[in-house]
C-alpha cells in the first residue's frame, strides 16, 4: 500500500487536529509538524510522536529551551509528499514559493484566497477537481458547512436562490484575544465573503450571505433560506438532508436545543478533543412552504474541515475515489458513513 508522507505546517487549532486525523489513516503518515516558538503545543506535538521542524532563524530559540528539532521547514518540504498548510490566514501565501521550489504538493486553508491554489476543495461537492493537483485549498468552516447541505439539496431539487445569515463565534475556545465580549457585531461589507467562497466550488449558485459575530466561542449557527426550482415537502427535504454525507440530523425534543448540547454530544461520543465533524441540522427546524425551504444548521468551526483535509490529500495524491476516501476517513474518525 502507498503510504503518503504528510507534513503539517502550523500546529495550531486546525493543524493539530489535521495531524491527529492523518495519523489515524492507514494510507498516510505524519512525518513532521512545524512550530515557530517553543510552547506547550510543541511539547504536545513531541508527546504525540511528531517530529518538530522550525523556521531556520528560530532554531536558537528551541536550542535555548532545550526542545529538540529535526530540521527546518525547508527540510520538511524536501521530505514530504504533501504539506497541509495550517498557518494563520494570509501566511500560507508566503510559503507557496517554498512549496513550489521543493516540488511538494500543498493544501491551503480557508484563510487564503481561492486564487492562491486555483482550486478549492469540498469532499461532497468536488473531490475530483483536486485529483493529482499540486495545490488546492480546503474552504473555510462556514463554507464547508454550507456546501454540505446546499450542494445535495441543489442536486436533488435545484436551488434558484440561497439567502444565508451566519451567526459567527467571536473567537475559538483556546483564544484569549479577539471577539465581542458582550455585543453582536454585524459584518457591514455585503455580501460577506462566505457567498463568493461557496461560489468558488458552486459557481452557478445564486447565493447572498450576511453575518453577525456573537459573543460565543463554541460554534457558528446558520439560518438558511433556499428558493428552490420546484416545490418540495418538508419530509422530502428532511430525507435529502438526512442522507447527506457528514450531516447529523438532531431533534430538539431529544434535548439538543442549542450549540451547548451539541458540544456535550460530541464529548459523549468520545470524539477526539470533543470535536463535532458533522454539520448539525435540527429536523424540527426544517420547514418547507411551496418552493421555499428554511432550516438552521450548526458548524463546529474547529473541526468540520478536518475530514475534508484528509480527503483532499487522497484526491491530490490520487489514492482512491471520493466515496472510498469518505468511507476511510469517516471510519478512522468515528463519523457515521452514509453511501
Ligand atoms: P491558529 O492561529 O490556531 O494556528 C496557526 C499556527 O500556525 C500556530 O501554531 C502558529 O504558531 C503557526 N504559525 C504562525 N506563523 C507561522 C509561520 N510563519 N510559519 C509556520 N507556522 C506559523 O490558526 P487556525 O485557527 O488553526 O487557522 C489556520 C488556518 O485555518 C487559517 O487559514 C484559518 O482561516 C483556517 N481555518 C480556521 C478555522 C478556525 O475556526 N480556527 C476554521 C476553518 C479554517
Amino acid at each position: 500500500m502507498t503510504v503518503v508522507k504528510v507534513g503539517i505546517n502550523g500546529f495550531g487549532t486546525i493543524g493539530k487536529r489535521v495531524a491527529t486525523a492523518v495519523d489515524a489513516q492507514e494510507d498516510m503518515e505524519v512525518i513532521g509538524v512545524t512550530k515557530t516558538r517553543p510552547s506547550f503545543e510543541s511539547e504536545i506535538a513531541r508527546a504525540k510522536g511528531f517530529d518538530l521542524y522550525v523556521p531556520g532563524d528560530r532554531i536558537p530559540l528551541f536550542d535555548e529551551a532545550e526542545v529538540p528539532v529535526k530540521g527546518t521547514v525547508e527540510d520538511l518540504c524536501e521530505k514530504a509528499d504533501i504539506i497541509v498548510d495550517c498557518t494563520p490566514g494570509n501566511v500560507g501565501q508566503m510559503y507557496k514559493d517554498m512549496y513550489s521550489k521543493a516540488g511538494v504538493k500543498a493544501i491551503f486553508q480557508g484563510g487564503e484566497d481561492h486564487s492562491l491554489a486555483g482550486t478549492s476543495f469540498n469532499s461532497t461537492a468536488n473531490y475530483q477537481e483536486s485529483w493529482g493537483a499540486q495545490f488546492s485549498r480546503v474552504v473555510s468552516c462556514n463554507t464547508t458547512g454550507l456546501l454540505r447541505t446546499v450542494f445535495p439539496l441543489d442536486r436533488q431539487f435545484g436551488v434558484e436562490k440561497a439567502y444565508v445569515t451566519l451567526v459567527r463565534r467571536g473567537a475559538d475556545p483556546g483564544d484569549s484575544k479577539g471577539g465581542p465580549i458582550n455585543a453582536l457585531e454585524p459584518s457591514v461589507k455585503l455580501p460577506t465573503h462566505h457567498g463568493p467562497d461557496v461560489q468558488s466550488i458552486m459557481p452557478w449558485l445564486n447565493i447572498n450571505t450576511m453575518a453577525i459575530k456573537a459573543s460565543t466561542t463554541i460554534m457558528h449557527m446558520h439560518t438558511v433560506t433556499l428558493e428552490l426550482k420546484n416545490e418540495v415537502t418538508t419530509e422530502e427535504a428532511i430525507e435529502v438532508i438526512r442522507n447527506s454525507p457528514r450531516v447529523r440530523v438532531v431533534n430538539s425534543s431529544s434535548g439538543i436545543k442549542s450549540t451547548a448540547e451539541i458540544m456535550e454530544l460530541a464529548s459523549d461520543l468520545g470524539r477526539d478533543r470533543s470535536d463535532m465533524y458533522e454539520i448539525v441540522v435540527w429536523e424540527d427546524g426544517i420547514k418547507s412552504t411551496g418552493n421555499m425551504l428554511y432550516y438552521y444548521q450548526a458548524v463546529h468551526q474547529e473541526s468540520d474541515v478536518v475530514p475534508e483535509n484528509v480527503d483532499c490529500i487522497r484526491s491530490m495524491c490520487k489514492l482512491c475515489e471520493a466515496d472510498e476516501s469518505t468511507r476511510l476517513t469517516n471510519i478512522a474518525l468515528g463519523i457515521p458513513y452514509k453511501r
